[in-house]
Parts: structure tokens; C-alpha cells; sequence
């Protein structure tokens, strides 16, 4: 089989789990390497620079974007948010499944370069439930919540343009269904070309009584 990374995007409104769901993923499963991100919004009690995203000022992203840094990047509710490009390649190049937690417009990008990426809408159970947890985080005013639910409201209408949705009711059921939907990707005939090809090369010479 090819052993390339499947780099994976996964988006979401937000408060629906998907920062939850990635970092159960990774410490449960081998194999996967977390992108992360640049920003130039303020950083969130319990976040780390380096590990949370790079937090960045607006100079120095739009620098970034200037050098060709970035995968892509998107505005969001008043903030730039962006993909280092190197880290992502050389992950996708070792062989790891590299995740992008990122919203839609980035999405749309990255699908333009690499139409092979995966994508992975995460729903919540209900309505209500999302609003519950963006809340119960308690990590921003009301106001933002406020600008976070009209975003939510835009970027459903995109939903269908991801390969799958996955409903993260029970955190370690959807942690196994997420790992499940990405390990059987890489039995998808599209990246296996150049396995197949070698295959039907040695029966092509068996056949023929080499
Ligand atoms: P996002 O990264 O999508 O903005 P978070 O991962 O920060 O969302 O999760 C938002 C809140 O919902 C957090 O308080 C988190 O603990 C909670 N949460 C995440 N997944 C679940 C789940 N499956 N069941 C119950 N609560 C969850
Ligand atoms: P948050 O501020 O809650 O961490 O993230 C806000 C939104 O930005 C989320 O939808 C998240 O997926 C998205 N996001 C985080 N990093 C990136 C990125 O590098 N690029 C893009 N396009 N979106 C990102």
C-alpha cells in the first residue's frame, strides 16, 4: 500500500468538540500529526504557544502570507487563522495523518491545491447541545458566543460540500468513528495508484512466465 499521509481537514461550528475530539484522537491513536495553526486572536486561559496555535501579531501574519508560508488562511470573526505550509508537507511525506482543524473557507482552499484531502464536517447531537457547550467553555463574552452562533448559521449552509459528517454525541465513540472513517480512507483505489500498479506489473509477468 502507499504510504503517504491523508491529510485530513476537519471543521465545525464552533463549540461542537472538534478541539476535544482531535486531542482524544492523538493521544489514542498513533499515526497522526496535529497542524498547528497561526492566529493573531488573543490567546484562551490553559492555551500554549506553540501548541495551541502560534500567536502571532497582525504584521507578522500578514508577513507570512506575504513570504508564501501558508497553506492557506482565513479570516474569522475579526481574526486572521492560517496553516504553516512545511510542517504540513513534510508530516503527509513521513507517512503521518495530518489534521487541520480549520473552518470552510480554508477548507475550500486547500481542497483547490489538494483536491485528495479528506474533509470531515463535525455536527453536534441537536441545536440546543452546541449552544450548551459553547457557553459551558465559558472562554468568551457573550458577545462573541453571539458573533460565533451567526458564523455557525453561515457556514451551514456549506456542510454538504464535505466528504462526511460525523455527530459527536459520545466523545469516545466519535473519537473511534473519526479514527475509523480516516483508516479506511487509505484503502481508497485513488491513493493506492502506484501499489496497484506494481501489483498488476508482477501478474502481468507471472502470466507471461517470468
Ligand atoms: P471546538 O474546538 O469545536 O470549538 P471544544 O473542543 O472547545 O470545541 O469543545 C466545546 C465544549 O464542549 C468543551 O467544554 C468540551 O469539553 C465540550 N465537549 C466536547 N465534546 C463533547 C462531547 N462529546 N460531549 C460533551 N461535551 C463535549
Ligand atoms: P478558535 O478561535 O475557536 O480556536 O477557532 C475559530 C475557528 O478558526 C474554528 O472554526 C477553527 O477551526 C478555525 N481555524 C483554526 N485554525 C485555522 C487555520 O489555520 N485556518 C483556517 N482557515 N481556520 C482555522
Amino acid at each position: 500500500m502507499n504510504k503517504r499521509g491523508i491529510l485530513t481537514i476537519i471543521s465545525g461550528f464552533s463549540g461542537v468538540g472538534k478541539g476535544t475530539l482531535v486531542k482524544e484522537l492523538m493521544d489514542k491513536y498513533d499515526n497522526y500529526a496535529l497542524s498547528v495553526s497561526a492566529t493573531t486572536r488573543d490567546m484562551r486561559p490553559g492555551e500554549e504557544e506553540g501548541k495551541s496555535y502560534f500567536f502571532l501579531s497582525i504584521e507578522d501574519f500578514e508577513n507570512k502570507i506575504d513570504n508564501n508560508e501558508l497553506l492557506e488562511y482565513a479570516k474569522y470573526v475579526n481574526n486572521y487563522y492560517g496553516t504553516p505550509k512545511q510542517y504540513v508537507e513534510d508530516m503527509l511525506e513521513s507517512g503521518k495523518d495530518v489534521l487541520l482543524e480549520i473552518e470552510i473557507q480554508g477548507m475550500r482552499q486547500v481542497k483547490k491545491i489538494m483536491p485528495e484531502a479528506l474533509t470531515i464536517f463535525i455536527m453536534p447531537p441537536t441545536a440546543e447541545t452546541l449552544k450548551e457547550r459553547l457557553i459551558g467553555r465559558n472562554t468568551e463574552t457573550m458577545e462573541v458566543i453571539e458573533a460565533r452562533l451567526r458564523r455557525a448559521v453561515e457556514e451551514s449552509q456549506g456542510i454538504e460540500e464535505y466528504d462526511f459528517i460525523l455527530v459527536n454525541d459520545n466523545l469516545e465513540k466519535s473519537v473511534d468513528k473519526l479514527h475509523q472513517i480516516i483508516d479506511e480512507c487509505h484503502c481508497q483505489s485513488f491513493r493506492n495508484k502506484k501499489f496497484i500498479e506494481d501489483i498488476r506489473e508482477g501478474v502481468k509477468a507471472f502470466s507471461e512466465g517470468e
